[in-house]
């Protein structure tokens, strides 16, 4: 049976007042009952407040980046032990946006996901495709390709990953993939990671791209779908118990 991760990623939308009444309109309303992970993703600065927050309950956080550096001369980075003084349990690593407007590249991306695997943090790897790779035919590679810098960099800890497909042109857009098309990427991912590791079923695979209450049932339902990674929605507290609600009711 599966268990889901369903996790918010509020990239930068974030205030010390917001936050409190978002947590404040989910968090008691989690259950430890349902095969379900739920965990939020939020800026650095408020990891204090939502790790005092959430801390005893069922809600997890986690951070949206880490640097590919263990420590010293890097203005303005933050490190996989800086994440741990707040008992992160999760990162987001390879997000698109920081691929495109931060040029982070997959070897980055490799480089960070092995820095938080080493410090016990679980790194959510997003790999996806343009719109344009997409309409060129070129999704399974390009999807591929970013899977497999991770994991030849992080070849004896695969099974620890946590992956999530976000095609880039269902970002923000309200545009989602079909769950068929989500499958199939999602399929690929898993036959690449069942050759690279024993124990692959155990890793969670989440789409991500305008999921909502609406499409969460029919995404989540797909074989190859373990959750679900969720920007816009994650910032109403009804939708996104919604989503929690339609993977605990699968
Ligand atoms: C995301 O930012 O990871 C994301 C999936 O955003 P949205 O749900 O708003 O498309």
């Amino acid at each position: 049976m599966k268990r889901y991760l369903i996790a918010g990623n509020w990239k930068m939308n974030a205030q010390l007042s917001a936050n409190a009444d978002l947590l404040a309109g989910i968090v008691p309303h989690l259950s430890a009952t349902g095969a379900v992970d739920v965990a939020v993703c939020v800026p650095a600065p408020y990891l204090a407040q939502v790790q005092k927050i959430c801390q005893g309950t069922c809600m997890n956080w986690g951070a949206q980046d880490v640097s590919a550096h263990e420590s010293g001369a890097f203005t303005g980075e933050v490190s996989a032990d800086m994440l741990s003084d707040f008992k992160s349990r999760y990162v987001l690593v390879g997000h698109s946006e920081r691929r495109q407007h931060h040029l982070e590249t997959s070897s980055i991306v490799a480089a960070k996901a092995q820095r938080a695997l080493a410090k016990g943090i679980t790194p959510i790897v997003c790999v996806g495709e343009t719109l344009q790779e997409r309409e060129a035919g070129q999704t399974e590679e390009v999807v591929k390709r970013q899977m497999a810098a991770v994991i030849q960099q992080v070849a004896h800890c695969v099974s620890e990953l946590v992956v999530a497909y976000e095609p880039v042109w269902a970002i923000g857009t309200g545009r989602t993939a079909s769950p068929e098309q989500a499958q199939t990427v999602h399929a690929l991912l898993r036959a690449q990671l069942r050759a690279a590791s024993a124990n692959a079923d155990r890793i969670r695979i989440l789409y991500g791209g305008s999921m909502n209450p609406s499409n969460a049932a029919s995404l989540l339902a797909q074989a190859d779908i373990d959750g679900g990674l969720i920007g816009g929605a994650s910032l109403k507290s009804h939708d996104f118990l919604a989503i929690v609600a339609a993977a605990q009711a699968l």
